[in-house]
C-alpha cells in the first residue's frame, strides 16, 4: 500500500577534471509515498556543513539590543491582551511565551526558550526543550479554550540564521490557525485519503514498513519512531519522528513529551557532531475538524520534522535554498536518506 517510487536519470558530460573523459552523473527522482510530491537526490556529498564562529555572538552589546534577553523582555516584547492571557506572558521554567510583534496569523506566539542569549546545541538541555514545548502547549490550550473552532496547531522552530532565525536568542513559534499552509494541509488531506482508500492509518503503517525494511529507520525512543523520510525536504536531508497512537494537542504530555525530547536531544547531538548548527523544526498535530467522519486515530499520528540548514560556504554565506526549492517547489538533497540513516543511527543507541 505504501509505495517508494524512485527513478534514475543520467546526465552525460566530458569531464575537465579528467582530461575531458566521458562521464555520467546520476540524479535520483523520488516521489513522497504519502503526498506523491517529487523531490530529488543529486550533487552527492558536495555540500558539507561547517560550524560558524560563535565567539562574538554573545557579546554584551548584542544582548543589550536583544528583545528576548532578561533585561529587555518585559519592556521590549508585546504582551497578550488581558482577555486572552491576563498575565500578558506565560512561563514554564526558563521559557516565556510572548505575543509576536510581527505575527503570521491571528494567533502567532513565540516561546523564548532560555534566559541565555546564545544557546549552542551542546547547551540545549532536555530540561530547556521540555519547558519550551510545555510552555507552547500551555499556550495552545489557552487558545483552544477561547477559540475551539480553530483546527490547526503548529509548533515550529527556526534555529540559527541559516534556517531563517532572525534573532540568535533561541525561540520557537506557536501558530494556531484555520489556514495551515500547503504542506500541513496536504499531509492531512493525503492521510485522510489513504485511510479511506486502504482502510488503515498511513503513519502507523509507515513506521511498521520502515522498521521492517530498516534502510531509513533510525530507532524507537519510547513512543517515538525516528526515521529519515524517503523524500527529504532539505539539502542536508531530513529527520522525522512519528508517534503512533498520539494525535492531538491533548495527547502530547507526560511521558510522550519526555520521549519526544529524549529523541530530539539524541538527534541534536548527532547534528552537533557533524557541525550542523541550524535547522527548521515543525511539530504537526492532528487538526480538530468538524466536517469529517474520520477520527484522528483512524488516519493520523503526531509527527515532527527536522530539516538541517546550512550556508553553502561561510565566505559569502549563500543560502541552501535556491531556484529548485523556491521557483519549482522541488526539494533536493545531497545525501541519500539511506546513507544518512546509517550515519545517525549510533546516536540513538542507548
Ligand atoms: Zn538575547
Amino acid at each position: 500500500m505504501i509505495h517508494f517510487s524512485s527513478r534514475k536519470v543520467t546526465s552525460t558530460l566530458l569531464d575537465p577534471r579528467d582530461n575531458f573523459a566521458l562521464k555520467t552523473v546520476d540524479t535520483d527522482i523520488r516521489k513522497d509515498p504519502l503526498t506523491g510530491d517529487s523531490g530529488r537526490l543529486a550533487h552527492f556529498g558536495m555540500i558539507k556543513a561547517k560550524k560558524d564562529d560563535f565567539s562574538g555572538w554573545d557579546a554584551p552589546e548584542a544582548r543589550k539590543f536583544c528583545p528576548f534577553c532578561p533585561d529587555n523582555i518585559q519592556s521590549m516584547t508585546p504582551r497578550f491582551p488581558e482577555d486572552l492571557l491576563p498575565s500578558g506572558h506565560l512561563h514554564r521554567g526558563e521559557a516565556t511565551v510572548i505575543c509576536n510583534i510581527s505575527p503570521y496569523d491571528q494567533y502567532s506566539a513565540l516561546t523564548v526558550m532560555s534566559r541565555n542569549h546564545l544557546v549552542t546545541l551542546e547547551q540545549m538541555t532536555e530540561e530547556l526543550l521540555q519547558d519550551t514545548f510545555h510552555a507552547g502547549l500551555d499556550f495552545c490550550q489557552v487558545v483552544r479554550e477561547k477559540e475551539p473552532h480553530l483546527p490547526y496547531y503548529f509548533i515550529a522552530w527556526n534555529y540559527m540564521p541559516p534556517a531563517g532565525g532572525g534573532l540568535i536568542h533561541p525561540h520557537q513559534q506557536v501558530i494556531i490557525t484555520d489556514a495551515p499552509g500547503n504542506l500541513y494541509r496536504k499531509t492531512v488531506e493525503s492521510s485522510q485519503h489513504f485511510a479511506r482508500q486502504h482502510g488503515t492509518n498511513f503513519w502507523e503503517m509507515l513506521c511498521q514498513v520502515e522498521q521492517e525494511k530498516g534502510e531509513r529507520y533510525i530507532g524507537e525512543i519510547g513512543r517515538g519512531h525516528w526515521l529519515v523520510p524517503f523524500v527529504p525536504l532539505g539539502v542536508l536531508g531530513e529527520f522525522m519522528a512519528v508517534f503512533p497512537g498520539v494525535q492531538t494537542l491533548d495527547d502530547l504530555q507526560g511521558e510522550t513529551l519526555d520521549d519526544l525530547v529524549q529523541g530530539l536531544k539524541m538527534l541534536l547531538n548527532y547534528l552537533d557532531s557533524r557541525e550542523i548548527y541550524s535547522y527548521n523544526l515543525g511539530l504537526y498535530f492532528a487538526p480538530y475538524l468538524a466536517d469529517t467522519d474520520l477520527e484522528p486515530a483512524a488516519y493520523y499520528a503526531l509527527h515532527l520534522r527536522l530539516i538541517p540548514r546550512t550556508y553553502l560556504n561561510l565566505k559569502h554565506k549563500p543560502s541552501d535554498t535556491s531556484l529548485f526549492q523556491v521557483a519549482l517547489q522541488e526539494p533536493f538533497s545531497v545525501v541519500a536518506p539511506e546513507t544518512l540513516c546509517q550515519d545517525v543511527r549510533p546516536f540513538f543507541e542507548k
